[in-house]
Formats: C-alpha cells, sequence, structure tokens
C-alpha cells in the first residue's frame, strides 16, 4: 500500500545526515543543509507538522586524531566544530527546529537504551575478530587510524568505507594492504573479541522495507545489491575511548560504533525538540506510534506511523537504507518514508578537494556580502537532487540575473510600484478567472513536486508564475491603459499583486529572507513561513508602500575578481600538494588528505588519453613575481614554435632571478586561465610541496613533445 500523499495527519520528522564535526562547511555540504531546509519549509506551507532536526557528529575517529594532533581532548574539539556548525546553519536560512550533537545527555542514554533492546532482543552476539594493529606503538587501530585497498572494487579505501571507489561500508579487518596512518608501517592482525548486530535477522524484513521506501531512485535501488545474498553483520564497537560506552556487561574498554549513536541522533534530536516543546510536537507520535514490537514482524507501515525524511549525501546511503532501518526496526521503531541521497557539488566539473582548497567554503561565501537566498536557490534548483552539480560563479550569476533578477525581482518591483503609484496599493477590482486558474496550477506543481520529492519541481512552481506574469503585464501594458482606460488598469494590476503574493508563498520555502520582504512590501500582517499554501489564493491588502527590489544583479566584473581569487587560492594550494590525485574524489566530510605519499592512483587511463596532453620543452625565458599575488609569478617560457607566457605558483619557492635559462617540461594544450589579470597559456609541471621543477637530462631543444 503506498502511502498518502502530503500533507498527512501524522507528524513528519525531516533529518539531514550529521555534519561531521572535524572540517569547515562548504557549499556542498551546505546542499544538503539547505535541502532539507527547504523541504521542512514546503510541507509546512502544505499544512504537514513537521520537525526539522540533525546535529553535530561528534565521535569516530577522525574527531580523536585530529584532536590529539592538536593537543586538545576530543571533546573539546569537536564541541567547537559543533558550536561553529550551530552558527554556520542559521546564516545560510538553514534552521533547525533542534540541532544536538551526538555527545549529549540525552543521545548518550538513548543510544544505550537501542543497544539494551538488540540485545534482549537476542539480536547481538560477540565474536573474536582480525582488528588490524599498529605493533609500533602498540595499539588498536580502528576506522581511519587503517587505509589499504577495497576488496571489492580495489580502490584506495580509508578505514571504515570505500570513499573514493564502491561506497561500501567496509567491515573491521576487511580492508586489504593495511598501514597504519599512526606510523605509516604495515599494520598487523591482532585477535579481539568485539560485539555484532546480527543484520542477517533483518534481511527479510529489509527487502521489504526497501520495496516501501520513498525518495530518490538512487536510495532504493543501490542497497538492493548489497542486501542479496548473504548479509554481513555490523559490528558495533570499537577498541576506542572516544564514544559512547558499550551498556553490556563486562566490556567497560568497548564504546560503540560511531555509525550507531550517529542516526540515533535523529531520534534524540526530535526528542529534545519535544521537551521544549511539549504538546505542540511529540517525538514519540513519530518514531515508535504504531510500531510493532521488535520481535514482531513488520510487513507494512503503520497506518499512523510519522512521516520520516532523511536527507544525506549519496555516500552514506547503505547506512540509511541498510543498518539504520535494521537498527530501528530491532528496538521496536518506525520506519523512514523516504530517503533523499543527493549528489555532490564540483566546482567547474572537478570535485571539490578541502585539502586543495578547491572549494567555495560557507564562511567565504558570507564573507562576499551575497544573501543566502540566492545560493539556496542555485544549490536546490541547479540539476536533479541525485545529479552531482557543478558550481562556477559564472553560471552562479547567470542564474541569478536571469531568473532571480531579471524575472522573479522584476515581476514583483514592476507590478508593486505600478500599484502603489497609481492605487496607492491593490486596486479594487476582482482577480481575473485566467490569473487564478494559473496560480491554482503553481499550487498544484508545488505539492507535486514534493509528493515527488523534487525540491526542484516544488520550487520552480513560483518561477513559472512569477514569468506568467511579467508576460501578462507585458500583454496588457497597463501603463498605457491607466489614462483612458483605469478600470481595466486596475483588474490588470490587481491580477498582478495576486500573482506577486502567490509566488513570494511558493518561493518562501527556497528564498526565505526575499519573500519575507516580499511579503512586508504587499502590506501582509506576519510571516510569510506561516502562510499556509492556500494563501496564494486570498485577497492581498489593500495599502502598501513603495516597494523595494529584491535582489541586486551580479556585474561582471565582480564575477571575474571572484574567479580570479578562487583561481589564485587553487594554485597555491596546488603548487603545494602533488598534482597526481587531483581527479580523486573527496569524501564529503571534509577530510584532509593523509600525511606523506598518496598512494599510486588505482585508476588506469589508455594511451590514447595520454596522447590528448601535450606536453613539451621549454625553456624559460623571463621571470617575475606578479604584483599583489603572494604565491604567483609571471614567466615567458619559449616552446619552440612560439613564447608562451605561463603563470605558476612558485613566487616564494623558487629564485625567479635565477630562473631564466633553465630547461622546464610544460603542458602546452591546457585551457588557458585569467590570474590577477594575468593570462596563463600552459601549465609549468612540478613535484611536490616545493614545486620541484621538472627539467630534462640531456638537452632537448624547446618545443620538443614529451611522450
Ligand atoms: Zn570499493
Amino acid at each position: 500500500m503506498s502511502r498518502d500523499d502530503y500533507p498527512t495527519d501524522q507528524p513528519a520528522v525531516v533529518t539531514c545526515g550529521l555534519p561531521y564535526a572535524n572540517g569547515d562547511l562548504h557549499i556542498g555540504h551546505l546542499r544538503t543543509y539547505v535541502s532539507g531546509d527547504v523541504l521542512a519549509r514546503s510541507l509546512r506551507t502544505l499544512g504537514q507538522r513537521t520537525a526539522f532536526v540533525s546535529g553535530s557528529d561528534m565521535h569516530g575517529t577522525p574527531v580523536a586524531v585530529n584532536a590529539e594532533r592538536e593537543g586538545v581532548t576530543p571533546e573539546e574539539f569537536a564541541l567547537e566544530w559543533h558550536e561553529k556548525y550551530e552558527a554556520t546553519f542559521p546564516e545560510f536560512g538553514v534552521e533547525f527546529d533542534n540541532y544536538g550533537h551526538t555527545h549529549d545527555e540525552t543521545n548518550a542514554e538513548l543510544t544505550r537504551e537501542f543497544v539494551r533492546e538488540w540485545i534482549e532482543g537476542d539480536h547481538v552476539y560477540e565474536k573474536e575478530i582480525q582488528v588490524a594493529w599498529d605493533p609500533e606503538v602498540d595499539q588498536p587501530l580502528p576506522d581511519r587510524f587503517v587505509e589499504g585497498t577495497c576488496p571489492y572494487c580495489g580502490a584506495k579505501a580509508r578505514g571504515d568505507e570505500c570513499d573514493e571507489g564502491c561506497q561500501r561500508h567496509l567491515e573491521p579487518g576487511e580492508i586489504e594492504n593495511p598501514t597504519s596512518t599512526i606510523t605509516g608501517n604495515p599494520a598487523e592482525y591482532r585477535s579481539r573479541e568485539h560485539e555484532f548486530l546480527r543484520l542477517s535477522d533483518f534481511q527479510e524484513y529489509l527487502k521489504g522495507f526497501l520495496g516501501r521506501l520513498e525518495g530518490t531512485d538512487n536510495a532504493r535501488n543501490q542497497p538492493r545489491e548489497w542486501i542479496e545474498g548473504e548479509l554481513q553483520d555490523l559490528c558495533i564497537t570499537r577498541d576506542m575511548d572516544w564514544g559512547i560506552d558499550y551498556p553490556g556487561e563486562g566490556k567497560e574498554d568497548l564504546v560503540l560504533y560511531v555509525w550507531v549513536d550517529a542516526p540515533i541522533e535523529y531520534v534524540s534530536s526530535t526528542k529534545q525538540y519535544s521537551e521544549r516543546v511539549g504538546d505542540e510536537f511529540d517525538w514519540e507520535a513519530a518514531w515508535r506510534e504504531g510500531a510493532p514490537g521488535p520481535d514482531e514482524p513488520m510487513d507494512e507501515t503503520p497506518a499512523d506511523a510519522g512521516e520520516i525524511v532523511h536527507i544525506i549525501g549519496r555516500d552514506i546511503i547503505q547506512h540509511h537504507t541498510v543498518f539504520w532501518p535494521a537498527m530501528l526496526r530491532a528496538a521496536g521503531y518506525n520506519e523512514p518514508r523516504a530517503v533523499m541521497a543527493s549528489g555532490f557539488v564540483n566546482l567547474r566539473g572537478k570535485a571539490f578537494s578541502t585539502s586543495r582548497n578547491r572549494a567555495i567554503w560557507a564562511d567565504d561565501y558570507l564573507e562576499e556580502g551575497f544573501e543566502p537566498d540566492l545560493l539556496r536557490y542555485y544549490l536546490v534548483t541547479t540539476g536533479g537532487f541525485q545529479q552531482d552539480i557543478d558550481f562556477s560563479w559564472g553560471r552562479f550569476q547567470e542564474r541569478v540575473n536571469g531568473e532571480l533578477v531579471g524575472n522573479f525581482g522584476n515581476f514583483v518591483y514592476r507590478s508593486l510600484l505600478f500599484a502603489h503609484r497609481n492605487f496607492e496599493g491593490t486596486p479594487e477590482a476582482d482577480p481575473s478567472e485566467e490569473v487564478l486558474e494559473e496560480i491554482d496550477q503553481a499550487m498544484e506543481a508545488f505539492r507535486a513536486g514534493l509528493n515527488d520529492y523534487s525540491l526542484r519541481e516544488a520550487s520552480k512552481a513560483g518561477i513559472v508564475l512569477s514569468r506568467f506574469g511579467n508576460e501578462y503585464i507585458q500583454r496588457h501594458e497597463p501603463w498605457k491603459l491607466v489614462e483612458e482606460e483605469p478600470e481595466r488598469a486596475a483588474r490588470v494590476i490587481r491580477d498582478c499583486v495576486q500573482l506577486a503574493k502567490a509566488a513570494a508563498v511558493l518561493l518562501s520555502p527556497v528564498l526565505p529572507n526575499s519573500c519575507e520582504r516580499l511579503w512586508e512590501q504587499l502590506g501582509e500582517e506576519g510571516s510569510v513561513h506561516d502562510a499556509p499554501l492556500a494563501a496564494c489564493l486570498e485577497d492581498p491588502p489593500g495599502a502598501f508602500g513603495e516597494p523595494e527590489a529584491l535582489f541586486e544583479k551580479i556585474e561582471d566584473d565582480r564575477v571575474e575578481e571572484l574567479d580570479e581569487k578562487l583561481e589564485e587560492r587553487v594554485q597555491a594550494a596546488s603548487a603545494a600538494a602533488d598534482d597526481t590525485a587531483e581527479s580523486e574524489q573527496e569524501e564529503s566530510e571534509g577530510e584532509d588528505a593523509p600525511e606523506g605519499l598518496e598512494p599510486l592512483s588505482d585508476e588506469r587511463i589508455g594511451f590514447e588519453e595520454f596522447q590528448e596532453l601535450d606536453v613539451r620543452v621549454g625553456e624559460v625565458l623571463t621571470a617575475e613575481g606578479i604584483d599583489d599575488a603572494d604565491e604567483l609569478a609571471r614567466l615567458e617560457v619559449d616552446l619552440g614554435v612560439e613564447t608562451r607566457q605561463i603563470v605558476a605558483g612558485i613566487k616564494r619557492l623558487h629564485d625567479l632571478d635565477a630562473l631564466p635559462g633553465t630547461r622546464v617540461v610544460i603542458l602546452a594544450n591546457l585551457e588557458p586561465a585569467t590570474l590577477f589579470g594575468v593570462e596563463s597559456n600552459g601549465m609549468l609541471l612540478a613535484a611536490g610541496e616545493d614545486a620541484d621543477l621538472l627539467t630534462t637530462l640531456g638537452d632537448s631543444e624547446p618545443g620538443t613533445k614529451v611522450r
């Protein structure tokens, strides 16, 4: 039985994957949080009672490793990031009803309750396993303390996940060719006793669950392969101090695996929200109402279960569609109704790379003084939710200027200005059938988009409406009517004000600040975020003042300047990093690259692909630093056939005066780029952090091809 369309009578819980308290947020992370916020706001507009919750993920090995490196306790380290996230989200209009963290008492207690239920239901057993061990420092190497090769796809894998390959979760002992990230030594294996959640008890249940699950296709389809055949049990304990203590007897030296207490934070955070608002939201009604006991079968979703929707990055699908539903079921909780797994955000076609500083950081965006609404709009309406989307300042400008300034902003401004000047507000007239019909269709598109889990479609409804409005006002030319036929002009403008009001309601989830301003300009009472969808068709207030433009155009020179800043930052970081791993997909939590050498790439390329690179011997003719740039130098390089100007991040790393006459190696057919106003036409090849320049052993002439 498929579930009722939203809005339903049941409470909904919208959650976002917990940010890992280990590093700065970039706009790739923000994509899921903004989407969660847009979904929660949209559901409320539809009339669905909704709690929007998340929290920081405080445990796990990366936090422990980095805290040790900084000489602070893991708790201090993680709390600092937690507070930063808590402050950053609202700056992007992401307003959680509750934002907790996994180390707080509510979550520690509830996590232990879950595990006790599993133990009671006989879903937990003990097993001796081989655990990676560093003989030099004589300690176990849980999760991120070890890296090696994925046994499933052969990609380089870190600890508990194959984040650069098949994205599978890896159990302790599974990783091949393990090396310690503490010492870099090959790891040994030693026997340890650990606790396991018997996932195989839930194999049949999970098959049924995946058949019922709503959300994005990737979240339903990918796990099918993982639950076919033998379902591997989940090791739920680790040899660590940092984490929530395992509640079983005689096991005080073990903590729970981070992926046990992390998703339980969704429940804990909802519980904290309930504790704050009382009857307004009952967390148990959402998470437990109607659920059969842990040992009873659950073949369909209970009729009165809450509407639980998880919004996550596509790298953690398995955790949310296999482990998590089994964990919930084993404790007698309800299952998620939907999982929406988003693609990543790329920067001009390539994955963000935090270690290369190739990312748009949340702080950077805010420091540039852009409205959060603009980025929200870009992230939600560019590409399908499952697809990776591309960010460039140029495309950002295009979308803002075209759709927000040129379409929506322009329509509401001209309509309200005309109304104010000629009628001191909404003219007295009835809206036309044509316009009411158009608004009705937009409301339907909004509703349908949400029920399809397409935030893009839902958000487009208001934009389509304002496009119609622009066309409508152009078609009727009220400025020509106002003298001769004031009544007709009044009717046209009355329609336009109605369209503006409807657009404000429909776009308020994705553009919360701008639509709130528009709501005020319309002379409406209260907040647009409290207005139900039906308000689209309600009469606007009579009088309002002179409107102000909602959006500001982004000029070309602004984009140029932003591109240059970004390019310099990337070049500087690239000069300090090895280029060979440029194509690697960094995982979404924002981990730093491991220290020391990167392993050789497992991804092979064909000879033809290599031949596409036009690599040449060159001779440096001149080299000088670029003013205002800290890292960059401008070189003129003789390539035999022609002389090229090349910008390279070597200003501080080399004695520029000594370079003329040096043989270098140049990638000649790289696309030109402009850095600090200087065009770079090719790339100087160099090795390692010191940008050790590649040269030739013999005396090949400039222009000789390297093959
Ligand atoms: Zn793999």
